[in-house]
């Protein structure tokens, strides 16, 4: 049996970013992972500038300036942000000048305004400046030249303003990755749907599909093909034709439904592993057909929703390129208590705010969905653990 880590390395030595790339508009690049370094072929800002409403001048002009003894200096113009006026200041002059514009030529310093009488044509300086003070220099933000964003790093709004504050349109990224997602289970029925005696609404479709959206992955779900191992073996043959990677829920235990004993060599897939020694999730079973990876999550929502969190998120991250860290741990403070005992690992949800972690609900079974709502980490609790009582440390795994 594998362990958690054992189990995401097996699965990570299978995974290579997909060999596609394509270049999208910068307005199209956000949650995208870069395919190229970046490098600014301008500096930011292009010009040294004012960063505040004043006079630029020269600082040996005002160095004996107060109050009570001010300079007075004649007012050249006046230069606004984006006026595109080329200015020249000699000894005894200044310009007014507004936050933004370039600092002219002959001027070392900006005054602001509220050390000026603000004239118009001749204007009176309170207050001394030294050289290069109220200055934003050329190339302050970033260098001509210098690495903005690195292949494999996800492109995040923060990004994209910086890159466009560097006049670039379009970024080389890693194409997408076209996951199928199939959920299996002859109880599934649609929402929208009668519900009739026995059956249930099929969670794992919707919750998996908003997952991978948020994730920025858009699914191909494919129709249920119930519990029957042939029709399940060829849905996913043809989906694969289009998807790099094969997801399924259900059908992985030791029951009589659990048919993915049988689909994957139905199929063709080779088996990479089936169970990991871990709660929820035990029954994971992974393969890999024509060298795509399929991994089968248990059919129970939260069982399925947190073993994508550990095991399939990491996967499809790789496969996008990124380079990022998925699901960093962190010690935390737990409060409130948990009462059982762990014989085996186990991971329970929870919420994880300021070093505190509190339990998102009383039910902790792997088919109980609802207490995932708020949850944003899984407390890992390892083998042979006690009871956890309120304000013991406890290692958590952001999701
Ligand atoms: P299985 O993994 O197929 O043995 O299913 C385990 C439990 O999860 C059973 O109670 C199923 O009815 C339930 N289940 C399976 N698939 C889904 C699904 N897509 N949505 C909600 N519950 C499911
Ligand atoms: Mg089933």
């Amino acid at each position: 049996m594998e362990t958690l880590e054992s189990a995401l390395a097996l699965l990570l030595s299978h995974a290579a970013p997909v060999p596609g790339r394509e270049t999208v508009p910068l307005s199209c690049a956000r949650g995208r992972v870069a395919a190229q370094d970046i490098a600014s072929p301008i500096p930011v800002p292009p010009f040294d500038r004012s960063p505040l409403d004043g006079y630029a001048l020269n600082s040996r002009d005002i160095a004996g300036a107060s109050r009570e003894r001010p300079v007075r200096l004649r007012v050249i113009g006046e230069a606004c942000a984006g006026c595109g006026e080329h200015f020249s200041v000699a000894r005894g002059e200044a310009l007014r000048i507004m936050t933004g514009a370039p600092i002219p030529e002959g001027c070392d310093c900006v005054i602001r305004q509220e050390d000026t009488d603000e004239g118009m044509e001749y204007a009176a300086i309170y207050a001394r400046v030294s050289s290069g003070e109220n200055i934003c220099r050329a190339g302050e933000d970033v260098a001509q030249g210098a690495c903005v964003m690195r292949a494999g790093e996800r492109i995040t709004s923060a990004h994209v303003g910086v890159l466009a504050s560097l006049g670039v349109t379009q970024v080389n990224v890693y194409a997408r990755v076209r996951v199928a997602l199939l959920c299996t289970g002859d109880e599934l029925v649609q929402p929208g749907e009668a519900l009739p005696y026995g059956k249930i609404y099929d969670a794992n479709r919707a919750a998996l599909t908003a997952r991978l959206s948020e994730l920025g992955v858009q699914a191909h779900v494919l129709n249920s093909e119930g519990d029957d191992p042939e029709h399940v073996a060829a849905a996913l043959q043809r989906a694969a034709q289009d998807a790099d990677i094969l997801l399924t829920t259900g059908g992985v235990s030791v029951g009589k439904k659990d048919i993915f004993h049988s689909v994957l060599p139905r199929m063709g897939a080779q088996r990479l592993f089936w169970q990991v020694a871990m709660k929820p999730g035990s029954p994971l079973l992974c393969g890999l057909y024509e060298g795509k990876l399929l991994i089968c999550l248990s059919g129970n929502p939260f069982a399925a929703l947190a073993c994508f969190e550990l095991f399939a998120k990491p996967v499809l991250a790789r496969l996008e390129g990124s380079t990022e860290r998925i699901n960093p741990r962190t010690k935390a403070v737990l409060r409130g208590a948990f009462a059982k005992k762990s014989r085996g690992r186990r991971l329970i949800r929870a919420r994880c705010e300021g070093g505190n972690v509190y339990l998102t609900g009383e039910n902790h079974s792997s088919g109980s969905l609802a207490s995932m709502i708020g949850c944003n980490c899984l407390i890992d609790i390892p083998a042979g653990s006690d009871a956890l009582s309120e304000g013991e440390p406890v290692e958590v795994i952001w999701l």
